[in-house]
């Protein structure tokens, strides 16, 4: 494991959020409507106060793009994002044990708006991330006309695709051409 799993978890959930926004003028967004953000909400299992309403929806929404850019700055640039967000939530890094966890870190009180949660939990993954000099983790997938966030956690760093389908794209595509060129 390259992070504690808790930091892996909160990657890939920070590239599922950001990846729930339309990057193409074709593509859809997730995050339309108070159902869609209950599915995420549900998906990822988060747990915690709860709005229900169109407030918390714009307020996750509006969370995007701030964390879309962790994808595309360099690491001083994500750096001063990931101080921007811990400072905007006021968070408060705390040692908890509930459930079946043992010791991990909470920055916020479940009582914190989901949106607010969301950013921290993000931001406190980016601290580990930062520290350990590995932002090249953080890329856009390599597909033809993607442009998905992507977390490559893999040993050999060689995690070049979204998970939705582009690599089998490519490796397609790629059989097609060499089909062409050798008759
Ligand atoms: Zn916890
Ligand atoms: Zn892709």
């Amino acid at each position: 494991m390259l992070f504690a799993h808790d930091t892996e978890l909160a990657l890939r959930g920070a590239a599922a959020l950001v990846n729930t926004a339309p990057t193409l003028p074709t593509d859809t967004d997730d995050l339309a409507t108070v159902e869609d953000l209950e599915r995420f909400v549900a998906e990822w299992e988060w747990t915690g106060s709860r709005a229900h309403d169109h407030a918390e929806l714009e307020a996750v929404r509006a969370l995007r793009p701030r964390l879309r850019r962790l994808w595309t700055v360099d690491t001083d640039g994500a750096a001063a994002l990931v101080n921007e967000l811990l400072a905007d939530a006021r968070a408060l890094p705390q040692l908890v044990r509930h459930g079946e966890w043992t010791w991990h870190l909470h920055a916020t009180p479940p009582e914190a708006p989901l949106a607010t949660r969301m950013a921290v939990e993000a931001a406190m993954a980016m601290v580990d991330v930062i520290r350990a000099d590995e932002l090249g983790r953080l890329r856009t997938c390599a597909g033809d006309d993607c442009e998905d966030a992507v977390v490559d956690l893999s040993k050999n760093r060689s995690k070049r695709y979204c998970d939705g389908g582009c690599a089998n794209r490519a490796h397609v595509a790629a059989y097609r051409r060499r089909r062409a060129t050798t008759g």
